[in-house]
């Protein structure tokens, strides 16, 4: 059966970046958020906005942010950003 793209998202989101870091979600929330948004690459798509599951990006005046302080570091908006704009640092 060929999966829809918002299906690989649910699918990456519980089981991809956890089991590639090999720490559990509870785990991974103690981690210090480090990703970035790289202007220059951004179209302001708000593919992220979409996929956080914490809802901690946001798109105001143009400008893609995010609230540190509530992003858990599961990686899909980075995993899933259609412009590799989202990165670790
Ligand atoms: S998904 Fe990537 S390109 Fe789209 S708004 Fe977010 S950072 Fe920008
Ligand atoms: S890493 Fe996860 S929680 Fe943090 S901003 Fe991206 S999608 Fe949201």
């Amino acid at each position: 059966m060929v999966k829809k793209r918002s299906d690989s998202i649910y699918a990456d989101a519980n089981f991809g970046p956890v089991q590639k870091s090999n720490l559990s979600l509870k785990n991974r929330s103690n981690l210090k958020c480090n990703i970035i948004v790289d202007k220059s690459l951004c179209t302001l798509c708000k593919t992220c906005v979409l996929v956080c599951p914490e809802n901690t990006i946001k798109e105001s005046k143009k400008q893609i942010t995010i609230d540190k302080k509530f992003c858990k570091m599961c990686l899909i908006c980075l995993e899933e950003c259609p412009r590799k704009a989202i990165k670790q640092i």
